[in-house]
């Protein structure tokens, strides 16, 4: 009989939970339209269920309509956002709802506190994701130099070098790879006559002249490091989540590095029979905007497979 392995931290972190309910909240206790700017959080199922609410998703902000009921996804906005939205009547405290997770406020605040304190900040993250977009209007906007990829480290340093920065930090979108940002410095560190070391999350040195900050947030840290157990024991990963969703990408990339045959999958519709075929153990793992019973039902799934 295969065996089946769910991990201990798979499906919903805190913040995305708490956007969810603040976006079916804000709806049930309002008979007027409930705008949504951009994907709440990165789970089309989820998105689908909340439509289903009533709750209207918008990617451009123009189509808010003044003095709208509005929720801020999980992820962040740039400023500009909230200076918008005051101008159609939508602010604070009246109707704008702001779902921001404090882990990625957390980020923002340490990204204007490095910037005050006359650091150069170079983010590593993805360039298009609405959190890196966020994080950077706190920093140069779209100059901001963003490193996607740990083998990418030799354009930070060319950016480095061509310029004459007083002080430079790196700091991490929340849902990156953990052992990409680190091999990212260590490959900064093994190639630039320079030495980044690591500043405190709490930021109290700031006399260092080149250092990193892990931005990291513990959620996406748990899922990942649940995959190393996981690896450990199974002989299939399974990891369903959004398309978009970045920490699961991330999840299924660690998944694939330690050689193991792995899927990522938005349901349980996608799960192939050939892919469980001679499987012993199997792992499950989800993202941090993947609901349970999505996970359920390819948990489920699986066994109805394995057992016919
Ligand atoms: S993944 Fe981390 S930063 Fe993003 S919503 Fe969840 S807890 Fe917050």
């Amino acid at each position: 009989m295969v065996s089946i392995k769910v991990a201990r931290h798979a499906g919903f972190c805190f913040g995305v939970k708490k956007a969810i309910e603040i976006a079916e909240e804000v709806a049930q206790n309002n008979s007027d339209s409930t705008y949504v700017l951009g994907q709440l959080v990165h789970n089309e199922k989820v998105i689908k269920d909340l439509e289903g609410k009533g709750i209207i998703f918008v990617e451009d902000i123009n189509e808010i309509p003044k003095n709208s009921i509005t929720v801020l996804r999980a992820h962040g906005e740039p400023g500009t956002t909230y200076k918008i939205l005051e101008e159609k009547s939508i602010t604070k405290g009246k109707n704008l709802n702001d779902a921001t997770c404090p882990l990625v406020t957390l980020v923002h605040n340490v990204a204007i506190k490095l910037k005050n304190n006359g650091y150069e900040v170079i983010l590593y993250g993805k360039k298009n994701h609405p959190e890196a977009v966020g994080t950077s209007y706190h920093l140069k906007g779209k100059n901001t130099f963003i490193v996607e990829h740990e083998d990418d480290f030799h354009q930070a340093i060319d950016y480095i070098r061509k310029s004459n920065f007083a002080k430079i930090a790196i700091i991490s979108q929340t849902t990156m790879s953990v052992l990409g940002y680190r091999k990212l410095i260590d490959n900064i560190n093994s190639n630039f006559e320079n030495k980044f070391a690591e500043i405190p999350l709490a930021l109290k040195n700031l006399e260092i002249k080149y250092g990193f900050v892990d931005t990291i947030c513990n959620p996406t840290k748990q899922r990942q490091s649940d995959i190393d157990e996981l690896a450990q024991d199974c002989d299939l990963i399974i990891v369903v989540g959004g398309k978009n969703s970045s920490n699961s990408k991330e999840l299924y990339a660690k998944a694939k590095e330690f050689g193991i045959d792995s899927y990522f999958i938005q349901s349980a519709e996608q799960l192939q029979r050939e892919w469980l075929e001679g499987k012993e153990k199997i792992g499950v793992t989800a993202g941090a905007s993947t609901p349970d019973y999505l996970i359920n039902e390819v948990v489920e799934r699986i066994r109805e497979t394995t057992d016919s």
